[in-house]
């Protein structure tokens, strides 16, 4: 079967066409500036050359419509006809409470899903959009929704409740949800095979360190801790984003800057992260670069990122007494040699050692721990799409 995989944004859709039984990407894009002029279409057909569309896409009806009609096209497509197509997933970033595990799409899910808004309003309200607009274009096929927050559904109330009044608990559903869910099951599962373990009995760590980045302790198979939080903002530092701070920097931001709360917030999501320390860039590449040109604060950054993820790799050898490997992944993840040269430089003392050599591979599934290393060390590159359209095909 043939599964769509879609990523909707609010003014973006990305997607591809897998082969369910070979796995393979048959074609994936993306469109951007949906309803905004200027809007554009990479289409990248499997085997083919890369095809760019400049045409209006006033709402993401169209959008999915130009996607359908490339994907079929007599010169850029890679299936006949829409008939092709089995079942569509969607990526759904917030389920709250109300979603442990993938869901066909129903009236009902959508409305549960709407619920869930609130909790995400920058995402939730897209991804709706994009699941409406498939609707319309393709009648009758089967829909998934895949929600970045299922998978750690599994974490313990000492996990996810915070230290605030329980009743905020009880009336808003504030507490720790914890994103990047596809990624991270995705992931520890890849990571238990390749070491030999059964998922079952092993306690993994997946780092996925993109440009949003969050750690995540994987026992037997689930998730009970990850380190962003309600939103994806907690944890980690990240590209733009600031991860932990100490809440009472708000107010104080607030009233030096002059800014509404809204504002600060937005400082802390837009213009934090490595990119705020560094003054360089949320890029990795440019901050490695800028450091390796003798750039003082952006080899600073480069320390105080490695050095929270190794915070939260000494918590979760904690919180799962034990640890038997840790997993690399996403963009800084899987290309970056030095951050986790400098992850690694502070796990000694559980027996940790990476070979300098292995290290300098780059975007490839590889064990870059040593023989004698007490846990194993690997790299293992993230498929999101995948792991959805897998999803996909388990609930049609
Ligand atoms: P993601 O959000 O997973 O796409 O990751 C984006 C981040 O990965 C950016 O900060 C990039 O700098 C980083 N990245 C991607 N490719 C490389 C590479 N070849 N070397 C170092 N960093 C990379």
């Amino acid at each position: 079967m043939n599964v769509l995989v879609i990523n909707c944004g609010s003014s973006s859709l990305k997607y591809q066409l897998i082969d369910s039984v070979t796995e393979a990407v048959l074609a994936k894009g993306l469109c951007e500036r949906i309803t905004i002029d200027g809007s554009v279409l990479t289409h990248q057909p499997a085997g083919k050359d890369k095809v760019v569309i400049k045409q209006p896409m006033p709402d993401h009806k169209a959008a999915v419509k130009l996607v359908l009609e490339q994907l079929t096209d007599s010169a850029n497509g890679v299936i006949e006809s829409l008939s092709a197509i089995g079942a569509v997933g969607h990526r759904v970033v917030h389920g709250g409470e109300k979603f442990a595990s993938s869901v066909l799409i129903t009236d009902e899910v959508i409305k549960v899903i709407e619920e869930c808004n609130e909790l995400a309003p920058l995402h939730n309200p897209a991804n709706l959009i994009g699941i409406r607009a498939c609707q319309d274009c393709m009648e009758g096929v089967p829909m998934v929704a895949v929600f970045d927050t299922a998978f750690h559904q599994t974490m313990p109330k000492e996990a996810y409740l915070y230290g605030l009044p329980y009743e905020y608990y009880e009336k808003y559903k504030l507490r720790r949800y914890g994103f990047h869910g596809t990624s991270h099951s995705f992931v520890s599962k890849r990571t238990a095979e390749l070491i030999g373990r059964k998922l079952s009995d092993s306690k993994i760590i997946v780092c996925h360190l993109g440009n949003g980045a969050s750690i995540c302790a994987v026992k037997n198979g689930k998730s009970v801790d990850t380190s962003m939080g309600l939103t994806p903002l907690e944890g980690l530092i990240m590209g733009t984003r600031s991860g932990d701070i100490d809440p009472a920097i708000m107010e104080f931001i607030a009233k030096k800057e002059n800014m509404s709360i809204e504002e600060v917030v937005n400082v802390l999501n837009k213009q934090s992260g490595v990119a705020g320390l560094s003054k360089v860039s949320s890029d990795f590449r440019d901050i490695k670069n800028a450091a390796d040109e003798g750039n003082e604060l952006a080899y600073t950054t480069l320390k105080v990122y490695a050095y929270r993820v190794a915070k939260y790799i000494g918590a979760y050898a904690a919180a799962m007494n034990g640890v038997d490997a840790i997993s690399f992944t996403a963009g800084v993840g899987e290309n970056n040699g030095s951050v986790r040269e400098m992850v690694c430089g502070y796990l000694g003392y559980l027996g940790i050692a990476i070979d300098d050599e292995k290290n300098k591979l780059r975007g490839e599934e590889v064990e870059l721990s040593t023989a004698d290393s007490k846990v194993k060390v690997m790299v293992v590159p993230t498929n999101e799409e995948l792991a959805i359209a897998r999803e996909t095909v388990a609930l049609v």
